[in-house]
């Protein structure tokens, strides 16, 4: 039996294996990382990708490594790594930077050897440990089982992003009518697997929400060449960080974990989350292009229905009709519990406590229950809106070690 299993291989899956083997001394051949991508943090590398964005919207500080200083000295170790490395405001790591660091962290700890390709699938729970089982990505019938003494769960956001209702209904529709396969002129950005590539055909393309994700890839095709359109439903927000800084210290976080009532702080998370923000750097771009014609920006405007043709997208925005080649759905993730049907299925037969909006209810050490912790979106209501973030892997890294040491 393993020591830990870490069912996810982003950067906080990563992150809470290192801390473990770095810092509590977990043997590595003690722990596994189970995720069903190829490699790792291969999601958070193809959406990052996708979006064409050059610098972290965090602080160099946050990364995925043991030490806060760790991805500075990186940037300046032997050979110039990227050109401009960091940027203003808050000294923001390029992308390019971060992830040749993260693979550096994979590398020099070996991680890579500890991925098992699977999908978890079952989780049943003991006082004595866990048994997950999971199924081949690509080959759903070829299955596997894993037993651990303590589970982490790091999957991140929701496998499936948000689709606006008339997106789906005109895929469906289209598919109907003419009884073939959907055509793929309507896409979501974080659908999973998939990679945005120029195409050179395309002369108009609409990207539908204008938080930073579809700020960033207006701006990344408008690079390319094709003209715009960047719809969104509300007016351009700005901010710099997702959530003030402020929760990553006492300022905010004191109050928040006095909170005794997680719909409470749920409501906190709610009104702190900056969703749908861009720093105002993107958004200066975004006034530029707007400016030279590359971008047409379409604010407080709600799609009404879409008609989805073997040549083209027609979209109504309520008595404007516009015409494009490629819709690009930019509208983020559902806000519901990340997991699917094998969570769901050992919440109920575990009694895993909830909060009303069906996050876990996990003690300051971030146990769901003796057996399991979370990190990422799933550690939310103990560590505030900036778990999903880097920082929230940090953070979690900090109370999972701090389990670590007691057992
Ligand atoms: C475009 C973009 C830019 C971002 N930029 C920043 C930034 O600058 N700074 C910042 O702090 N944050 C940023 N974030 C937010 C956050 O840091 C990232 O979303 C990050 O990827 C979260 O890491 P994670 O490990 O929680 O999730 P993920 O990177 O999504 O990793 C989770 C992994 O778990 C796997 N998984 C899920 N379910 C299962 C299962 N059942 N079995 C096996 N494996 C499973 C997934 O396939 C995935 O590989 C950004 C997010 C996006 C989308």
């Amino acid at each position: 039996m393993l020591d830990w299993l870490v069912i996810g291989g982003g950067p906080h899956g990563v992150h809470a294996a290192l801390r473990l083997i770095g810092e509590a001394d977990v043997p590595r051949d003690a722990i596994r990382i189970l995720d069903d991508e190829p490699r790792l943090p291969a999601r958070w590398r193809r959406s990052t990708r996708n979006t064409g964005m050059r610098y972290l919207r965090s602080p160099s500080v946050h990364h995925i490594d043991l030490s806060s200083s760790a991805l500075q000295r990186f940037a300046n170790g032997p050979g110039r790594r990227v050109e401009r490395p960091f940027t203003r405001p808050y000294f923001r790591p390029a992308l390019d930077l971060f992830d040749l660091h993260c693979e550096d962290v994979i590398q020099r700890h070996q991680l890579q050897a500890l991925h098992v390709r699977g999908r978890a699938a079952r989780l049943d729970l003991t006082t004595a440990g866990a048994q997950v089982g999971f199924e081949d990505p690509v080959d759903g019938g070829r299955t596997g089982e894993i037993r651990a003494r303590h589970v982490i769960l790091a999957i991140g956001a929701p496998r499936e992003p948000e689709w606006p209702v008339w997106a789906r209904q005109a895929v469906a529709s289209s598919a109907e009518a003419t009884e073939t396969e959907p055509t793929g002129r309507i896409r979501h950005v974080f659908d999973p697997g998939f990679e945005l590539v120029d195409d050179a055909n395309d002369a108009v393309i609409a990207v539908i929400g204008a938080g930073l994700s579809g700020a960033q890839i207006a701006l990344r095709l408008a690079r390319e060449g094709r003209r715009v359109v960047l719809v969104s439903r509300h007016v351009l927000r700005v901010h710099q960080f997702d959530s003030d800084p402020g929760w990553l210290g006492p300022k905010h976080m004191g109050g928040f974990t006095r909170l005794c009532d997680p719909d409470e702080r749920r409501d906190r998370i709610r009104a702190a989350r900056h969703r749908g923000s861009m720093p105002s750097e993107v958004h200066a771009a975004l006034r530029r292009a707007s400016a030279d014609g590359t971008i047409e920006l379409v604010e407080e405007a709600e799609i009404r229905s879409a008609r989805v043709s073997a040549r083209e997208v027609s979209l109504d925005l309520g008595g404007r009709w516009i015409r494009v080649d490629r819709v690009l759905l930019a509208t983020g993730f559902p806000s519901r519990r990340p997991g699917g049907a094998w969570l769901d299925e050992a919440v109920d037969a575990f009694r895993l406590p909830c909060a009303a909006c069906g996050y876990p209810i996990v003690d300051r050490g971030l146990r769901w229950h003796p057996r399991l912790l979370v990190t990422g979106p799933l550690a939310e209501l103990e560590l505030g809106p900036v778990s999903r973030n880097l920082s929230g892997a940090q953070r979690a890294g900090d109370r999972i070690l701090a389990v670590a040491h007691q057992l």
